[in-house]
């Protein structure tokens, strides 16, 4: 069998229209930077276009009707650039398989009308559409939630209700349903949410099945639901739909699957089925990275490459795959058949077409970071991207052409000021970017330092490219007088941050260094280190200064440094016990005024894993401090009614920023626009500078 004529129990031809030919984005004779990326499917019925599967990802535009306009025009834009298959945000295929109250189910037949939306619009741009069907399982956010056995998910606020018998029928037929109800949308295939520990996966993990019937116990009845759920969906769709099930490799949770079990676990949802297996790494509960910054690119492809030779389907290698260059290792090596990524494409709608068309080195790249996604989304917000403002506002957020083109200047290369120049200049203003510093950037080329956080480069690189391609004029290491500004019709002030100066008494001590040094590595650092003020920047710099050296192998370093099992032998993919706390030569306090835990401001979905890692490199965490002085002896603090005296060598400052505004003179009559930290340095984050720059473009 050959990757592109895929045998599967799915492959008689359906003379229906999902067999027309689909309008390609790109000139097949484009390809050849990516072969395998860009070749095609054929899965024996339908064909995909490339190898690039934009992954499941919840939007929040998924879960009212009104919103299904603006989800048809996300997925739209990602189709016209050029994903191979889409598979929408989880949709709950009955009421209480609902991740929140108020959220939509896809249950009965009025839902059609408005999911036909979804489909059209991806069609219309030559794309194929896989509705995810999620039932959430005790990971619910209401008292109804059900499960295999009544145990509370760690995350979770109910202990959900244990399925009878009849429950598990009824589950099962609502997935039956919802996959019947998708094809008469017009999607083309759905995929069955397996993984990631929700409801399938609750009853295939010991963890969470403690049944004694006929669907627990035994590992053929742990995962009988599954298999159940594959064959009722195949036979409520017919042999010629795309089933995709993504199936929990790795479940990074004590009491999850072993190795063989997933084998067993494969075999069985081939034969029951299957289209498609995609990989799920990591329950939501698990205490390990899966997609952070820190996870090396493609830093889990090889799970999915151990079941390669196990069976037959396509498999699909998933999280940190952000570059077609990495995309293309992945499957060139044979790991897998398609690859995955889901918010690469928030990032960059274009991914492909520009990775077909030579122009790879203009994709936005996704950095991993999480906060504009999946922080909002568990924050019950829907999903953005922090380098592309327009990811989820499509229908609001527009950059039309200009028919009277202005003169536009733009002060300070951050991430404002350059997102502001590149969509003025590609609305078609003429643009002319001023900074002070001999490089473009700002606070990026700060955080591109931080171990694990190298991704920010891209961005930096990204604008680099963007200014080039739109033709923008960049003064570096100008500050423009008003003079220099005559003859402008816009002024954007992105001047920017510089950081805060705390009134501690003796701050003026040679040990007292600013962040901004200790980062570009322009002051030594000594082994015992006070960190004032532990927002993000402190806990960049604690980072920074505890970092072990880097070996040769990322991979491999990443998992023993979290305790994942390389070889597959323990259940969960874990080891018995995680690796020994790193050791580093130096004592590091980190500081703040307020009472709140630590580290408690930083994003939702990445936080813990900064505390976790400065926990295992023995830093210390002090809330609550009164900075009383800092003396010869060494730093005096009061915490409640305690005062000691921290014997230090070096104190960085990481107390935030204030505005850089330049003479309100400058702009002389004209209206100012400011955007970025320039505005205002308090609450300030990247994802609102890029977001304001592009908003005031979009404005000219
Ligand atoms: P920040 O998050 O506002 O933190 C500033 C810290 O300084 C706080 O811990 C604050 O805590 C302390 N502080 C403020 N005024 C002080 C004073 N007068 N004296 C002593 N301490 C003072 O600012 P940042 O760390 O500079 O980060 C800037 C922006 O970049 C933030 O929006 C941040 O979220 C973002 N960022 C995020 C990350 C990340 O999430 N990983 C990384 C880097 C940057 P107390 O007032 O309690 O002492
Ligand atoms: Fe990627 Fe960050 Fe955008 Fe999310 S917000 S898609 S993690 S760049």
């Amino acid at each position: 069998m050959t990757d592109s004529t895929v045998r599967s129990a799915v492959s008689r031809p359906s003379p229906d229209s999902r067999r027309r030919p689909r309008p390609n984005c790109y000139h097949p004779s484009m390809k050849d930077p990516y072969p395998h990326l860009l070749s095609p499917l054929d899965l024996g019925f339908t064909r995909l276009r490339n190898r690039a599967l934009m992954g499941s990802m919840h939007t929040g535009l998924e879960d009212h009707p009104a919103r299904y306009p603006a989800l048809a025009a996300y997925l739209a834009e990602r189709a016209r650039g050029g994903a191979g298959l889409i598979v929408t945000g989880g949709v709950a295929p009955n009421g209480v398989g609902r991740g929140g109250w108020g959220r939509e189910t896809f249950s009965h037949r009025r839902a059609v009308a408005y999911h036909r939306l979804v489909p059209e619009a991806v069609h219309e741009h030559g794309g194929h559409v896989c509705l995810q069907i999620l039932h959430t399982g005790r990971y619910a956010h209401h008292a109804k939630s059900v499960a295999p056995s009544a145990l509370r998910a760690p995350i979770a606020r109910h202990t959900p209700f244990a399925l009878t018998e009849r429950g598990i029928r009824r589950q099962i037929a609502a997935f039956a349903r919802t996959t019947e109800l998708a094809r008469e949308a017009g999607y083309d295939g759905v995929e069955i949410m397996g993984s990631e520990g929700y409801l399938i996966n609750e009853f295939i993990a010991l963890r969470t099945n403690r049944r004694d019937d006929a669907w627990g116990g035994s590992y053929a009845n742990r995962i009988r639901f599954a298999v159940e759920i594959v064959r009722e969906a195949r036979k409520a769709a017919g042999p010629d739909f795309i089933l995709i099930f993504r199936l929990s490799m790795l479940d990074l949770v004590e009491g999850g699957s072993t190795f063989d079990e997933v084998v067993t676990l494969a075999q069985a949802i081939e034969a029951a089925g299957a289209t498609i297996i995609n990989t799920g790494i990591g329950w939501h509960e698990a205490r390990i990275p899966t997609i952070a910054t820190l996870v090396p690119r493609a830093g889990f492809a090889w799970v999915t490459e151990r079941l390669r030779p196990h069976v037959a389907l396509p498999l699909v290698a998933t999280n940190r795959i952000n570059d077609p260059a990495v995309a293309e290792s992945v499957l060139a090596r044979g790991g897998a058949t398609l690859v995955s990524m889901a918010r690469p494409f928030l990032a960059d709608p274009d991914f492909v077409i520009k990775a077909a068309t030579g122009r790879a080195d203009e994709i936005n790249t996704c950095i991993a970071c999480n906060q504009s996604c999946l922080d909002r989304i568990f924050s019950g917000l829907s999903v953005s991207c922090l380098v592309n403002p327009r990811a989820g506002s499509e229908t609001e957020l527009q950059y039309t052409k200009v028919t009277a083109p202005k003169r536009v200047a733009v002060i300070g290369a951050g991430p404002a000021g350059l997102s502001c120049a590149t969509v003025a200049a590609e609305r078609g203003h003429q643009v002319v970017l001023f900074e002070r510093s001999e490089r473009i950037g700002g606070q990026f080329n700060l955080a591109a330092r931080i171990p694990g956080k190298g991704e920010f480069r891209e961005t930096l690189r990204y604008y680099q490219r963007r200014l080039n391609v739109l033709g923008v004029t960049v003064h570096l290491s100008t500050e423009p007088d008003p003079a220099a500004l005559d003859g402008f019709d816009e002024v954007v002030y992105a001047t920017g941050v510089a950081p805060r100066h705390p009134e501690i008494p003796g701050i003026d001590d040679v040990r007292v260094v600013s962040y901004v040094d200790v980062i570009e590595g322009r002051v030594p650092v000594g082994a015992r280190v006070a960190i004032i003020g532990a927002g993000g920047i402190g806990f960049d710099v604690a980072q920074l200064i505890t970092a072990p050296p880097q070996g040769p192998d990322p991979i491999a370093e990443f998992a023993a440094h979290w305790g994942i099992d390389m070889t597959l032998q323990q259940p969960g993919g874990l080891l018995p016990e995680s690796s020994a706390p790193s050791t580093v030569a130096r004592t590091v306090y980190l500081l703040q005024r307020k009472q709140s835990k630590i580290g408690d401001g930083l994003g939702r979905t990445t936080g813990w894993i900064h505390r976790a890692e400065l926990k295992s490199r023995g830093v210390h965490f002090i809330a609550g401090v009164q900075y009383e002085g800092i003396e010869p002896e060494g730093l005096r603090i009061r915490v409640g009614d305690a005062v000691q005296v921290l014997a230090l060598d070096t104190i960085v400052l990481c107390a935030g920023q204030v505005s850089v505004r330049p003479s309100m003179e400058a702009a002389d009559g004209r209206e100012r626009h400011w955007i970025g930290g320039a505005k205002l340095a308090a609450e300030l984050d990247a994802a609102l500078a890029i977001r304001e720059g592009a908003e005031v473009a979009a404005r000219l």
